[in-house]
Parts: C-alpha cells; sequence; structure tokens
C-alpha cells in the first residue's frame, strides 16, 4: 500500500511528487507514466517559455501561479545548474488595431503586477533591427528554459527522497473507495491512500476512470513550428510576440529563442485529429469520433469556423504561414523556414462550447486531479505543485 500515487510523469506530475515528498518525507509515494521517459507529450514539446504574466485575467490562477512560477522556475535551474536565459520579451504592435489591443495589454501588465517599458516606433527599431512595428512593450522578467530538463531534475529529486517512478506504466482503471484508491495498469494493481493525477491530454479520460463526469472533454490543438537556419541565430534579441487577438486563446505564431540557441517561429493552432499525434497525418477514429460527437467541441468549431481554417490552410501552405510572421519581422523568406517538431496543447471544452479558461481541479474525497493546465503551466509548474500539496494535506488531516 503507497500513501500517494502521482499519474504522469510531466511537469505537473513531477513537480507534485517532488514536492509532496518534500512535505511528507516518511511517506510511500508512487509515480506511474504511461512512456519510457519524462515529458514525452506537452512538457517535451513546447516553446520553452517562462512566461511573465502578461495576458491572464488578474486575479486567475494563471496570473498568480505564473508570476510566482516565473520566479520559482529561475531559482529551481539556479539550484539545479539547468541553463535559462530571461532573455525579456517583446510584444509588436503592426497597425492601429494591435497598438489599441496593445494599449489594453498594458493595462493589464499593470494590474498583474509585472515591470515592464513601452517603446516607441524607433526605440522597438534599436532594440531590435530586424523587427518592425508602430511599437511595442518590452517586459524583462520573460525567459527561456528546456522544461524536459527541469522535469527531469525534479523526477531526480523525487528519487533522491525515496520516492518510485514506474514508466511505461498506463493506468487503465481507477477505483475509489472509502479508505483507498486501487489503481489498475498493464503492470498490475496498486494501491494508494490517496491518488493525484496530472495526465494532460488524457485528463478527462482518467477522471472518467474513476466513475467522474470531468465537465469538460479535452479538445487537442497542434502547435506547428519552423526552427530559421542557424545564420538567423541573431536575427533576434529577444522573444518577439505579435499582439493577440483577445477573441483567441492562443497567443499568435512568435519568434523565440531556444535554449539551445536556435530560433523557432510558431507555434500555430490547428485542430489535431490524434491526441497525442505529433505528424500532420497522425490521426485517431476513436479522437476523431469523439470530438465529432461532442456538443461543446462543435460550439467551438463552428464559433471559430472561419479562423480555423485560416489556420488550416496556413498549415499546409508554407507562404501563408510565413506572412504571419513577415508582419513583423520582413526579412524572413519562406527558405528560411525549416522543419521543427509539434506540440500538441491539451484545452478543456466546457459542455456549454467555452475554451477553459484558467487552471482546473476536480476533486473527489481521496483524489486530486488536475482537468485543465495549458500554456503558462509549464511556467507555474512549481506553483501549481504547491497548491496541489496544500489541497492533499487539507484532504489528508481533514
Ligand atoms: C505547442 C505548445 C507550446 C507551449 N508553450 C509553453 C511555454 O512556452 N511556456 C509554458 O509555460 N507553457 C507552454 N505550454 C504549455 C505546457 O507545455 C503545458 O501546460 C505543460 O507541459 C502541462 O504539463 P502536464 O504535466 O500537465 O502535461 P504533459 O506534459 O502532457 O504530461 C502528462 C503526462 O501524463 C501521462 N499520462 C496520461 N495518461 C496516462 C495514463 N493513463 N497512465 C499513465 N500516464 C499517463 C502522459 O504520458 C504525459 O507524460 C505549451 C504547450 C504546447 C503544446
Amino acid at each position: 500500500m503507497h500513501d500517494f500515487i502521482i499519474v504522469g510523469g510531466g511537469i505537473l506530475g513531477m513537480s507534485t511528487a517532488m514536492q509532496l515528498k518534500q512535505a511528507y518525507p516518511d511517506r510511500r509515494m508512487l509515480l506511474l507514466e504511461k512512456e519510457a521517459g519524462p515529458a514525452r507529450h506537452q512538457t517535451g514539446h513546447n516553446s520553452g517559455v517562462i512566461h511573465a504574466g502578461v495576458y491572464y485575467t488578474p486575479g486567475s490562477l494563471k496570473a498568480r501561479f505564473c508570476l510566482a512560477g516565473n520566479r520559482a522556475t529561475v531559482e529551481f535551474c539556479q539550484a539545479h545548474d539547468i541553463p535559462y536565459d530571461t532573455c525579456g520579451k517583446l510584444l509588436v504592435a503592426t497597425n492601429e488595431l494591435e497598438m489599441e489591443r496593445m494599449k489594453a495589454l498594458w493595462e493589464r501588465t499593470e494590474a498583474n503586477g509585472l515591470e515592464r517599458e513601452w517603446l516607441s516606433s524607433e526605440a522597438l527599431a534599436e532594440r531590435e533591427p530586424n523587427i518592425t512595428g508602430v511599437g511595442g512593450i518590452f517586459v524583462p522578467s520573460s525567459g527561456i528554459v528546456d522544461y524536459a530538463a527541469v522535469t527531469r531534475a525534479m523526477a531526480a529529486e523525487f528519487e533522491s527522497m525515496g520516492g518510485e517512478i514506474r514508466y511505461g506504466c498506463e493506468v487503465t482503471g481507477l477505483e475509489e473507495r472509502s479508505q483507498e484508491v486501487v489503481v489498475k495498469s498493464r503492470d498490475g494493481e496498486f494501491t494508494g491512500r490517496y491518488l493525484v493525477t496530472c495526465s494532460g491530454l488524457m485528463a478527462d479520460r482518467v477522471i472518467r476512470l474513476l466513475g467522474q463526469d470531468p465537465g469538460f472533454t479535452i479538445c487537442p490543438f497542434r502547435g506547428e513550428y519552423y526552427r530559421l537556419p542557424a545564420k538567423h541565430n541573431a536575427i533576434v534579441n529577444h522573444l518577439i510576440y505579435p499582439i493577440p487577438d483577445p477573441s483567441m486563446p492562443f497567443l499568435g505564431v512568435h519568434l523565440t529563442r531556444m535554449i539551445d540557441g536556435s530560433v523557432t517561429v510558431g507555434p500555430n493552432a490547428v485542430l489535431a485529429f490524434k491526441r497525442e499525434g505529433y505528424r500532420k497525418r497522425d490521426v485517431s477514429l476513436p479522437d476523431l469520433a469523439q470530438m465529432f460527437t461532442n456538443p461543446g467541441i462543435l460550439k467551438v468549431l463552428a464559433r471559430n469556423l472561419r479562423p480555423g481554417l485560416v489556420e488550416m490552410k496556413n498549415s499546409l501552405y508554407k507562404r501563408g504561414y510565413l506572412e504571419l510572421v513577415r508582419k513583423y519581422c520582413p526579412s524572413l523568406t519562406v527558405e528560411d523556414l525549416e522543419p521543427y517538431p509539434a506540440g500538441v496543447r491539451a484545452q478543456a471544452v466546457s459542455r456549454d462550447g467555452k475554451l477553459v479558461d484558467d487552471f482546473l481541479f476536480v476533486n473527489t474525497r481521496r483524489t486530486l486531479n488536475v482537468g485543465n493546465a495549458p500554456s503558462p503551466a509549464a511556467t507555474s509548474a512549481i506553483p501549481i505543485g504547491a497548491h496541489i500539496v496544500e489541497q492533499v494535506k487539507a484532504m489528508v488531516e481533514g
């Protein structure tokens, strides 16, 4: 019998496991991950940005955890010798409409307590000679890191304190009883007093294994990237972001300096035909059937038909994709867009057809389940783990 079982070896599962073991060093803990190693899904396929907290609704979990997570991630990297770079980020407006939207973002950065600087087009050109725009906001606390490296360090901490990790162990059944939770897997059965699940793209399915209706369905959105050739590694000094359309949930195609020195362009946001499908041609009939019979997802698709089709067109037509980035970096050409692996985002959609905006948790008497944890959840992983530990403590002591 284990005291705590954690499902999911992405950054949220590992952060939670590490902090739970720090809180309860003498308790037996087991983490189960279906893949052969940590960070094989969202955590290992993202932009690697340590977000500052620009966009999020003031007072939301995203706003609070991102701000705290920005500092906590940097401290964790310093303590574990993980390379990171607080290179700062520039939001760039390219026309009057974006300028208006940028003013609203300026207010939001104020409400979210961020240090930032308003840049005229001249100041922008001085900071970034290859970027054009009518103005910008500079946010110094944004940075970059390899989240897979952070997750591996968290796993090592957990194991060094006596925590056990089993890779290649897919959880296939869950049963919550009055005194324990039974976890069925392809490797046999495990019993824990309490269970935490952080299962990313499978979050709704894992919650359903408990016999619970999660109240949402995960809709997978592919995020496709290109990498610039090495000769462009110094094309920008900071992370360059467009001003997002406030009606869209994603941030728009950006230029991201990666921690290995390369620069990526992306990600877009295209409906994925398979939850863990990283290639354009990946299709899962069960995943498709679930999506296209789900009233919430159908409403989202109907409401976003036009932008969704434009994203699909740009996914298939490289020149369309290029135009998104040429708006603010006009010197790039189609030859500059080299292949780079895609990621798939887990976005919860509510029954009434809304993209769930904030982080969401679903609790039962002995289980705590992460339901919605899209970006900036990698940045926020340490505060999210701390939040879960507080809730587990209340369960244990209550
Ligand atoms: C394209 C893209 C770009 C992003 N950019 C950023 C960024 O720059 N900054 C940022 O902060 N965030 C970013 N994010 C978001 C961030 O990557 C995620 O929010 C974060 O990684 C979520 O972590 P997780 O542990 O919840 O999920 P995951 O990393 O997906 O981990 C879930 C794990 O659960 C396992 N699992 C699922 N079901 C089972 C089961 N039945 N049994 C056992 N194991 C199971 C999976 O195999 C997986 O390893 C981005 C995401 C994407 C996709």
